[in-house]
């Protein structure tokens, strides 16, 4: 079974190699020539053009950063083939990018138009999980396309999670990431509230992280230094998960919010807030970092 891996970025290089060390045949592709000379590095077998290096797979998966990158390589740009002209017949499409849920339900008719099978599979873990192989995978697709696919989700990731049909995978991506985004603006402001109030930072981590307050914005990613050493705010907010790609998802929930029609006022609220945070100086900082606009440090 050879498998074709398109983007090798922060996210699909590590990813790639993974399944290379795995024991699959694997042949990468990036737009971006340096990022196809660090495969080459990593020893990641590469080829001169994405068809190239899709001809003939039985597997095509994608890792790219947005829905237009992965319809037009699906499609070809140009007139030019695509990646669906060009794999074997009854292939399996499976991409891990984080787009958003409509794009990824054309990306599955397109696939299905052109007799082969397809997988919307977006992740969580970031690059650390990418390169231990720990990421966690949110599947949309059909049960036998999802089991087919198991194993390498597995030499890629630790959790891997059917979620339901087409689309369903980045679903469930943009409903957590909405979660996360509100639940970490929730405690940074009770952080700074407290902080008004003369309460120390870790009395209240004390107190919330054992009552029901508790939740990993705080107990993982606390906004604070001192109360969780491994957090971003004690190495000055370096990401984590950067402004700038919590913005970018919270984006697509904005998308499908207003295609569905969900009141969502918290949603649409983050995504406001981490808008003007990642125009600022919060594009390349850890999301946490909002507690600096909150308390008014930096704007
Ligand atoms: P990245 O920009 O580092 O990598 C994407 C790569 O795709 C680039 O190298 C680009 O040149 C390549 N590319 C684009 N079009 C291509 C094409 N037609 N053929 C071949 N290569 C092409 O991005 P990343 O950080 O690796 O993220 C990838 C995806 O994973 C994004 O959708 C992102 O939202 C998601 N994600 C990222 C993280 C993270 O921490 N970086 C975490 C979870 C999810």
């Amino acid at each position: 079974m050879r498998i074709a891996f398109l983007g090798l970025g922060h996210m699909g290089l590590p990813m790639a190699k993974n399944l290379a060390t795995s024991g699959h045949e694997v042949v990468g592709f990036d737009v971006f020539p340096a990022a196809v000379d660090a495969a080459r590095e990593a020893g990641v077998a590469v080829a001169h053009s994405g068809t190239d290096a899709a001809t003939a797979a039985s597997v095509v998966i994608t890792m790219f950063q947005t829905g237009d990158q992965v319809l037009g390589a699906y499609r070809g740009v140009d007139g030019a083939d695509g990646l669906l002209a060009v794999a074997a017949s009854d292939a399996l499409f499976v991409d891990c990018s984080t787009i958003a849920v409509d794009e990824a339900r054309a990306a599955h008719a397109l696939a299905e138009a052109a007799g082969h099978r397809s997988l919307d599979a977006p992740v969580s873990g970031g690059v650390v999980g990418a390169e231990n192989a720990t990421l966690a995978f949110m599947v949309g697709g059909t049960d036998e396309d999802f089991e087919a696919a198991r194993p390498l989700f597995e030499a890629m990731g630790r959790r891997v999670v059917h979620c339901g049909g087409a689309g369903l995978g980045q679903a469930a991506k943009v409903c957590n990431n909405m979660i996360l985004a509100v639940s970490q603006i929730a405690v940074a402001e009770a952080f700074v509230l407290g902080e008004r109030l003369g309460l120390s930072h870790q009395a209240l981590f004390d107190v919330a992280s054992n009552a029901s307050g508790q939740c990993w914005a705080l107990t993982t990613n606390c906004p604070v230094p001192g109360p969780v050493p491994t957090s971003p705010a004690n190495r000055d907010y370096q990401p984590g998960f950067a402004g700038a790609l919590m913005n970018k998802d919270l984006g697509l929930a904005e998308k499908a919010i207003a295609a569905t029609g969900v009141e969502a006022k918290m949603g649409r609220l983050a995504r406001e807030i981490y808008q003007e945070f990642a125009d600022g100086e919060g594009a390349g900082q850890d999301f946490s970092g909002i507690i600096n606009t909150i308390r008014g440090d930096r704007v």
